[in-house]
């Protein structure tokens, strides 16, 4: 069967958008499998924080006097303190002393100006 130069420069086209679209599902697999792979990294991290948390909190309740309302109220306290009750200890951010944009924990610096951070506790970077 034969369409012509036009019929061969549409099958032309045809074939590029096909491959095209074999691209594309080849990177979003590729984007996809990626994330599996994070979320199965951070389940697992996720996984042993809570068993240390609840060996930690073993050994404290059984060693101090220390009752579960003692840690359900600690844990309201560290909620609120970055100023939103929510369940998390993320908040927006402290402001950046140079510029005022929200600064990361995690971040030793302004991510928009440079900036120092000051004020950096053990726990900046799980938080
Ligand atoms: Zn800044």
């Amino acid at each position: 069967m034969s369409f012509g130069v036009f019929g061969m420069a549409n099958q032309a086209k045809a074939h590029a958008k096909s491959e095209a679209a074999r691209a594309r599902a080849t990177l979003a697999k590729s984007v996809a499998q990626d994330a599996q792979s994070a979320v199965a990294a951070l389940e697992k991290r996720v996984d042993k924080l809570a068993l240390i948390s609840m060996a930690l909190w073993s050994l404290l309740s059984e060693k101090c006097a220390v009752s579960e309302e003692d840690l359900a109220e600690r844990m309201k306290q560290l909620d609120a303190m970055d100023g939103s009750a929510d369940g998390k200890l993320k908040g927006q951010g402290e402001p950046c002393p140079q510029c005022g944009r929200a600064m990361s924990a995690r971040h030793g610096k302004c991510l928009f100006c440079g900036a120092e951070r000051t004020e950096i506790t053990p726990f900046d970077d799980v938080v």
